[in-house]
């Protein structure tokens, strides 16, 4: 690891002075740590928003909930206003990781690491959740752009996540057992205009939503209609854990699940 100056505000306010003076954020230090450790990451400072209240916490704004950056997986997965009002995003952070991912990890820093395998991604772009940052407001469609690339700019910091209550969802994950990542996992959402998301991780340049499952979905939403889709894994990528013949595969089957689930069949 290289040297680096660290800094711990208390406020946002004195955290964006330093993000935009170009200190690196650090959330739990899940995947910054590491990558600084292996020198795959430097940075001259690190500004530690573990100090912030601000950033932390749950609350329910009409139709939505708002969940501040610098909230654990584990605090969402065990929220009572989470399972409550979303249940499919209080079961996705209780099987992100470990125990010790869940006890670190933020919402903020998951989604502005957007690892092509990770879970929350899928549920901000499928769900219509809005990132609330230091400068504005950005619809997920607009956030996410491809490989660990999002729309913030430089010294921009992500304040919360506000996520529409839908009428129902759920997220199916087939983990890929040594990281717990997802080689598949796909965020079905049916929202109160009736209207369905599906958003899928792990397939391959980032999360994207599936227009031909939505479109089938939004005509039958059943299993068999979901199954009826059938997947491209041209567009697909292909590893040593999976080939894209496999993940293709996957994202029918996690689909069905996932509807099967909303429909406790
Ligand atoms: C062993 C292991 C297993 C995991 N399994 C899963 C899994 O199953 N599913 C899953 O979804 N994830 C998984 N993760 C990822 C984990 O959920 C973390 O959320 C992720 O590593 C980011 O960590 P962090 O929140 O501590 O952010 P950090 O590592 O501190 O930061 C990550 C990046 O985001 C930036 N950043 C952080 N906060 C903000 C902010 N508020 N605004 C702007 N930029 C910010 C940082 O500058 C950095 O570039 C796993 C990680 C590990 C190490």
């Amino acid at each position: 690891m290289y040297a680096f100056t660290f800094e711990r505000p208390a406020t946002t306010r004195a955290a964006t002075d330093l993000a935009k003076a170009g200190a690196r954020a650090l959330a739990g230090g899940q995947t910054l740590l590491a990558s600084m450790k292996l020198r795959l990451a430097s940075a001259e400072t690190l500004v530690d928003l573990g100090g912030i209240a601000e950033l932390t916490g749950i609350r329910r704004e009409g139709d939505a909930l708002v969940i501040g950056a610098m909230t654990r997986h584990a605090d969402v997965a065990a929220s009572h206003d989470v399972s409550g009002a979303i249940p499919a995003l209080a079961d996705l952070a209780g099987h992100i990781g470990d125990r010790q991912v869940r006890a670190m990890g933020t919402l903020g820093g998951s989604v502005a690491n957007n690892d092509p395998a990770a879970c929350y991604p899928s549920a901000v772009l499928a769900l219509g959740a809005t990132v609330i940052t230091t400068q504005r407001e950005i619809a997920a469609d607009d956030f996410f752009q491809g490989l660990f690339a999002t729309a913030l700019g430089e010294g921009e910091l992500i304040t919360a996540i506000r996520f529409p209550v839908p009428r129902r969802a759920a997220y199916m994950k087939f983990r890929q057992p040594a990281s717990r990542f997802a080689l598949i996992g796909v965020f079905v959402a049916q929202m109160k205009d009736g209207g369905v998301r599906v958003a899928v991780t792990g397939g391959g340049n980032g999360v994207f939503r599936h227009a031909g499952l939505e479109q089938a979905l939004g005509n039958s939403f059943t299993p068999e209609a979901a199954a009826s889709v059938k997947i491209d894994a041209s567009q697909l990528s292909g590893d040593l854990h999976a080939s894209a013949a496999y993940r293709a595969n996957l994202i029918s089957v996690q689909t069905q699940r996932a509807v099967a689930k909303i429909l406790d069949r």
